[in-house]
C-alpha cells in the first residue's frame, strides 16, 4: 500500500491511498436497455422519455466562479497600479484561495453528480447506448458554463465505460455519423437536418409528433438493435461501424 499527500491551491490537503481490491462481481441481469442522448438544455435525455437536469447547477456555479475571478483580476490590476508584488498583497492572495476553493467545489459537485448518475444507469440496465461525443461538436470554448458541461459529458462517458467493464454491462457507443436527430423513431423515415431551434416536429411519413431529444435517444437505442456490430460476447465497450 502507498499513500501520497497532496497540497492544493485552495489550502486543502488530501491523501490518496493506492491499494489492491478484490475483483468486481458482475451485477445480476435486468434485461433492460436504454439510449442516452446528451443534451444542451438538459444534461441527458433518455429513450424512456425521462430527462436529467443539471443545467441550473452548472449555470449557477459558473456565475459564482466568473464573479470571483473578475474580483481576482481587479485585485491583480490594483496591485500592478500600486507597483506591488502580488505575493505580498493579502487581499489578492485571499481572493486567489477563494477562487481555487470555488473551482474545487464545482469539480467535487460535478464528480458527485456524475458518479451517482452513472452508477444508477449501470445498476438498472444491461445495455447502455450513448452517442459518440464528437457529434456535439465539442470545440474549445471560453464560455465557462459550456466548458463545464463539455467536461461533464466526457467524464460521464468515461465513468460509464469503466463501470460497464467492472460490472459486466455492455456500453454501446453509436457512431457520430448516425443521424439520430434526423430519423423518425417510429417509422424510420429520414426527414433531413433540422436547425437546433426546432425542438419538435411532425413526421411527414407517419405523422407522429416528435420531441427532438427524446426522438434522438430512442434512435440511439434502436441504432444498437438494428445495426450489426462487432459484439464482444463477454463485456465491455462496443464501437458501432456504419
Ligand atoms: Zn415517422
Amino acid at each position: 500500500m502507498r499513500a501520497t499527500i497532496h497540497s492544493h491551491a485552495s489550502g486543502r490537503f488530501s491523501v490518496s491511498i493506492t491499494c489492491e481490491v478484490p475483483e468486481f462481481q458482475p451485477l445480476p441481469k435486468t434485461y433492460e436497455s436504454i439510449g442516452i442522448d446528451l443534451g444542451i438544455t438538459d444534461f441527458a435525455i433518455l429513450s424512456d422519455g425521462r430527462k436529467v437536469d443539471n443545467q441550473r447547477f452548472t449555470a449557477k456555479m459558473a456565475k459564482n466562479l466568473a464573479r470571483a475571478q473578475r474580483k481576482l483580476s481587479r485585485r491583480y490590476e490594483q496591485a500592478k497600479k500600486d507597483s506591488r508584488d502580488v505575493r505580498d498583497c493579502t487581499n489578492y492572495q485571499k481572493q486567489r484561495r477563494k477562487v481555487a476553493r470555488l473551482r474545487e467545489k464545482v469539480a467535487f459537485q460535478r464528480e458527485d453528480f456524475l458518479h451517482k448518475l452513472t452508477t444508477a444507469f449501470i445498476r438498472q440496465y444491461d445495455v447502455i447506448c450513448v452517442e459518440d461525443l464528437n457529434t456535439k461538436g465539442m470545440l474549445k470554448n471560453h464560455k465557462l458554463a459550456k466548458a463545464i458541461r463539455d467536461v461533464s459529458w466526457s467524464s460521464f462517458v468515461q465513468k460509464l465505460t469503466y463501470k460497464a467493464k467492472w460490472y459486466g454491462r455492455e456500453l454501446v457507443k453509436i457512431n457520430r455519423f448516425f443521424p439520430s436527430s434526423q430519423l423518425c423513431h417510429v417509422c424510420g423515415h429520414r426527414d433531413g437536418k433540422k436547425p437546433l431551434a426546432i425542438r419538435e416536429w411532425v413526421c411527414s411519413s407517419c405523422h407522429t409528433t416528435l420531441d427532438r431529444d427524446i426522438n434522438a435517444s430512442r434512435n440511439i437505442l434502436a441504432g444498437r438493435r438494428i445495426t450489426p456490430f462487432r459484439s464482444n460476447p463477454t463485456v465491455g465497450t462496443t464501437e458501432l461501424a456504419y
